[in-house]
């Protein structure tokens, strides 16, 4: 148990704040024993993968808990399918590499997005038309307060759009251990998106691999989105909105230029960076703190920035979609 750490290199935002205790877990045992700690017992617990997804807003005055738990094993397996198990330690790229180096099909399309596997089910990960929940089987957790160890299966998870139950009801009360996920063993390739497309075109691909689309996959998003090590960044700060149908076709009469994506009848799909940016905010830079060139969708630090700037600059621009549009934002990264 470290005391007053540094949390910058625990962070993709690049945001200096401390953490009044920080330690490391490796074994279910470690972390038994670390959740029955004075310092736990008396101050709290803030459990960290790769922070890609958190924007640390002040000092953390809690015990942080860092997630080394690691190992990848398939645990079954037919001529179909296999399940693989795999802790939530493990850096969720490696764990896509793995899966296509031994064959397994599935979740090449969420190739390079940062973070650990474990923390990839709390807000039901996705990118280029895949989410987890498309390959998941099923997870262990341990219940914070009673240090037992459960099982959730698909349904339990409550997966929605950058959402489930652990961000929800369940919030602050489980560390996830381990996720199992139902990889195929026949390639079904999913190069729909049209992004994806276009590169494969470009490379004169047409039979495409599990490989290829990974890299088509790096590719786009190499081209487009900032590198946290150049750029501190937690990728998407707001989640795409899902508005009413009916408010969307109002919204087109106004804008003919406005996108849309269908989900249900009543339900329309606005891609919120296409929203920021006709508010003005693309590109926005003040000192350090700043929106993203090339994606809107994204905020930065350019160094320096506090992370209680960054909150605020996202509550401007909550503010300014809120106005134009009548369309709420809902922040997707979390708030420490
Ligand atoms: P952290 O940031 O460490 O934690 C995120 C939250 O999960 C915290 O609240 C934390 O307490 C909790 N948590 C972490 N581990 C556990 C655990 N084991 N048990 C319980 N709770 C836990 N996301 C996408 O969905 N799609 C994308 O395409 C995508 N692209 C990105 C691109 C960039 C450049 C960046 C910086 C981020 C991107 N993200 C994307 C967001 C982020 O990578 C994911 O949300 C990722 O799953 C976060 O993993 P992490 O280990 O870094 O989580
Ligand atoms: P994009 O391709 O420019 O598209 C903008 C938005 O429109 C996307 O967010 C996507 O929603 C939606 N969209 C595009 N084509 C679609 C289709 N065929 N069907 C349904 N929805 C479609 O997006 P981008 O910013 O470059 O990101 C590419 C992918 O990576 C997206 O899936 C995005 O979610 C993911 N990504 C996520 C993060 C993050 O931090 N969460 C960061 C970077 C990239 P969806 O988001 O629902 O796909």
């Amino acid at each position: 148990m470290q005391e007053n750490i540094s949390l910058l290199p625990y962070n993709t935002f690049g945001i200096f704040a401390n953490a009044k205790y920080f330690t490391l877990f490796s074994s279910t045992e470690d972390l038994k024993n670390i959740l029955q700690s004075t310092e736990v017992k008396t101050n709290g617990l803030c459990i960290l993968g790769g922070g890609s997804n958190i924007l640390l807003t002040k000092d953390v005055d809690k015990v942080v808990l860092k997630n080394e738990l690691k190992g990848i094993e398939i645990i079954s397996q037919n001529n179909e399918v296999a399940l693989v198990k795999c802790a939530a330690g493990e850096v969720w790229h490696s764990f896509v590499l793995w899966c296509i180096e031994n064959n397994l099909y599935g979740v090449e399309n969420l190739s390079l997005i940062p973070g650990t596997v474990g923390a990839a089910p709390m807000q039901n990960i996705g990118a280029y038309g895949v989410e987890i929940k498309d390959v998941f089987f099923e997870l262990e957790a341990m219940q914070i307060d009673s240090l037992q160890m459960k099982t959730f299966n698909q349904a339990q998870c409550e997966f929605g759009y950058r959402e489930s139950f652990f961000k929800r009801k369940g919030k602050d009360q489980y560390i996830i251990t381990s996720v199992t996920f139902q990889l195929n063993k026949k390639a079904n390739l999913n190069a729909s998106y049209g992004a994806i497309q276009e590169v494969l075109t470009a490379k004169q691909i047409e039979n495409p691999t599990a490989k290829d689309i990974s890299n088509a996959v790096i590719e786009i998003r190499q081209s487009k989105l900032p590198d946290p090590k150049e750029i501190g960044n937690a990728g998407s700060f707001f989640k795409n909105p899902e508005i009413a149908t009916k408010h969307f076709l109002v919204l087109k009469k106004v804008y003919p230029s406005m996108p849309g994506y269908t989900l249900t009848e009543y339900l329309t799909k606005v891609p919120a960076g296409w929203l920021i940016e006709q508010c003005g905010w693309k590109g926005f830079r003040k000192d350090d703190l700043g929106v993203h060139a090339r994606q809107a969708l994204v905020l930065v630090n350019y160094k320096q920035a506090l992370g209680a700037e960054i909150y605020n600059l996202s509550t401007q621009i909550l503010e300014s979609v809120k106005n134009k549009f009548d369309i709420v934002l809902e922040r997707e990264v979390n708030i420490w």
